[in-house]
């Protein structure tokens, strides 16, 4: 069973992601980090992220892995722990850049496709699961809300993880990256056809898990 959860930054994603994929006994894949790993690779490397087969080179020879539970995944990136260090404002900047190239996306969604196939069915949160990753996933979420919700939801996140960054810069940041994902020409965001949408705008994440689940249900 594949469940594709796909939206822009800030909607829930991945806290619902996790959820379903707890409730339902299946793997979370989150591919945002994966992106952010590979971005932390060319970081890492010194290559300039303008420098897209420079960039395609370094994300093909990175060791990229999700392990554990929807709880605890750990993303590693040649073997070592990265889970952390890839929710800087700095990787998130790059990821939202070098995941508009093409070869990048090529490699990671195969390394998405072989990752979802280990267990007996899985969750994936990312922007191109339902149109790309798996056009024939069993149900296709949308999750998205009101751009100063998602970036009141983020700048609370920040606070808890002590960093200071203002609403303003935070709902710019949000904007900007929306743009980039909207509007790259190779997977941009897109809701799928067939996909259920939930705008969580005026909703809690229970309430909105409560809907997914439901659907799931009616179609199971
Ligand atoms: O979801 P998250 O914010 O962690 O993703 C980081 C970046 O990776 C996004 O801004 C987006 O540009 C990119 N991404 C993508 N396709 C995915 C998942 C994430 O392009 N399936």
């Amino acid at each position: 069973m594949i469940i594709a959860v796909d939206g822009p930054s800030g909607a829930g994603k991945s806290t619902l992601g996790r959820m379903l994929a707890r409730e339902l006994g299946l793997l979370y894949l989150d591919t945002g980090a994966m992106y952010r790993a590979a971005a932390l690779a060319v970081m890492r490397s010194g290559v300039s992220t303008r420098d897209s087969a420079a960039v395609a080179e370094v994300v093909n020879k990175a060791r990229l892995n999700l392990e554990g539970d929807p709880d605890s995944l750990r993303v590693t990136l040649d073997g070592e722990d990265v889970s952390e260090e890839i929710r800087s404002e700095e990787v998130s900047h790059n990821a939202s850049v070098i995941s508009t190239i093409s070869e990048v996306r090529r490699s990671l969604v195969a390394c998405q496709r072989q990752l979802a196939e280990r267990g007996r069915g899985a969750v994936l949160d990312g922007r191109d699961i339902g149109t790309v990753v798996f056009p024939n996933a069993d149900i296709k979420f949308f999750l998205t809300a009101q751009p100063e919700a998602r970036a009141n939801r983020r700048y609370e996140e920040d606070r808890l993880r002590e960093r200071d960054a203002s609403f303003e810069d935070t709902l710019a940041d949000i904007n900007q990256r929306d743009r980039r994902d909207s509007t790259r020409a190779d997977s941009p965001l897109a809701i799928a056809e067939d996909a259920i949408v939930i705008d969580s705008t005026e909703l809690s994440i229970d309430e909105v898990f409560q809907r997914m689940v439901q659907e799931i249900k009616e179609r199971a």
